[in-house]
């Protein structure tokens, strides 16, 4: 898990012939010029319309270019190609996802981007963002497959069988261990015995198309484990692979990497639209991620309603960012009740005497047994 930081600082170079920021607003036609970074020259020259205010956090608009990519650009490297903002622009609303001209927005919802954007009548009637409306539960393939209760969120307290790529709890190998089974307890497939014979799994499954063996294969890549060496390049591609499956645990892990910009070069717009993608399948890291995010920006309301939603999914630091901003007068006292009681029910519904058993021994007890 990552704590959001938002990069406001100006890189080397940036700085062109300047245009007067007043001038760009949503719906303004613009061309990309003077971009620096390797990865940036790729849009010098390249047209778009900019569908938020200037974001006064990172200086930066948000342009969409021709072909629907979108990138955050300041307005040094921005020039106007239309003196008025196109009459026929259309910006999509978070909420009732219809694409809407820009004066169907306040100016403060104009600046948002578009997971965040609501229309006047979404404001008006209330209307939440379907951002804050999905993945408000845990989804099938988070359940182990043996038992069918909802996944411990410690990866310690699990396992992934490379046979069927299911991940069974502790509490299920334990008990099938004390049954004297040794083989997968889902399938009954003979644990492999070397790394080489585990990979060779996997790789079946990722040329079969399977999503989970394809992020299992970046994820080795990604930390050069299970006999796989590490090369972040292959680990990216492989976790968009998974991602473009609808694979959830793949946005997340790309979330991080272009977070943290540690292997990956730093894109704090594509981290954010991973955490939303995996978010919204119940992706419950993604869901803390994005509270810390708004946090940062100081959108304490989205901040809080993120961690309310990952609070009861039974994500302990939600839960104490809720308490915490409860503390302080940010939250209201039903606000943290809401929080705690779905918590608890949450942790409830994760345990099983198999698995406090299971907890007990701990995770290498169990593997030697
Ligand atoms: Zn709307
Ligand atoms: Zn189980
Ligand atoms: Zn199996």
């Amino acid at each position: 898990m990552v704590a959001l930081k938002h990069d406001g600082n100006a890189r080397a170079g940036d700085t062109v012939d300047s245009v007067g920021e007043s001038t760009l607003s949503v719906g303004s036609s613009v061309k990309i010029h003077g971009l620096q970074s390797q990865r940036g020259k790729s849009f010098n020259g390249k047209s778009g319309t900019i569908t938020t205010e200037l974001d006064g956090e990172t200086g930066r608009h948000s342009v969409r270019l021709k072909g629907g990519r979108v990138l955050a650009v300041k307005p040094a490297n921005l020039t106007l190609t239309a003196a008025q903002p196109a009459a026929d622009v259309k910006i999509h609303c978070g909420a009732c996802e219809r694409a809407l001209p820009t004066d169907s927005y306040s100016r403060e919802q104009g600046r948002l981007r578009q997971s965040m954007r609501r229309c006047k009548d979404c404001v008006a009637s209330g209307n939440q963002l379907v951002l804050m409306m999905k993945g408000r539960a845990r989804s099938e393939e988070d359940e182990c497959p043996i038992c069918n209760l909802p996944l411990p969120m410690d990866e310690n307290e699990l396992s992934l069988k490379v046979c069927c790529m299911k991940r069974v709890c502790n509490g299920c190998i334990l008990a099938a261990r004390k049954r004297g089974m040794r083989d997968c307890p889902f399938c009954r497939t003979a644990v492999p015995d070397e790394a080489s014979k585990a990979l060779a799994m996997v790789q079946k499954r990722v040329d079969a198309g399977d999503p989970v063996a394809i992020y299992a294969l970046g994820d080795a890549c990604h930390w050069g484990v299970h006999g796989v060496a590490r090369n972040v390049t292959r680990a990216v591609e492989l976790y968009e692979r998974a991602a473009e499956l609808g694979f959830k645990r793949a946005h997340y892990s790309l979330g991080c990497l272009y977070e943290e910009g540690i292997d990956v070069q730093k894109d704090t717009v594509k981290a954010i639209r991973h955490f939303e993608a995996a978010a919204m399948c119940g992706h419950v890291s993604a869901r803390f991620n994005l509270g810390c995010g708004e946090r940062n920006a100081k959108n304490l309301s989205a901040a809080l309603q993120h961690w309310i939603i990952a609070a009861k999914l039974g994500d302990q630091h939600s839960l104490s960012e809720v308490k915490e901003m409860f503390k302080y007068g940010l939250a209201t006292k039903g606000d943290y009740a809401e929080s705690l009681c779905g918590y608890r029910s949450a942790i409830e519904e994760m345990s099983s005497p198999d698995r406090d058993e299971a907890n007990a021994l701990g995770h290498e007890a169990i593997r030697e047994m």
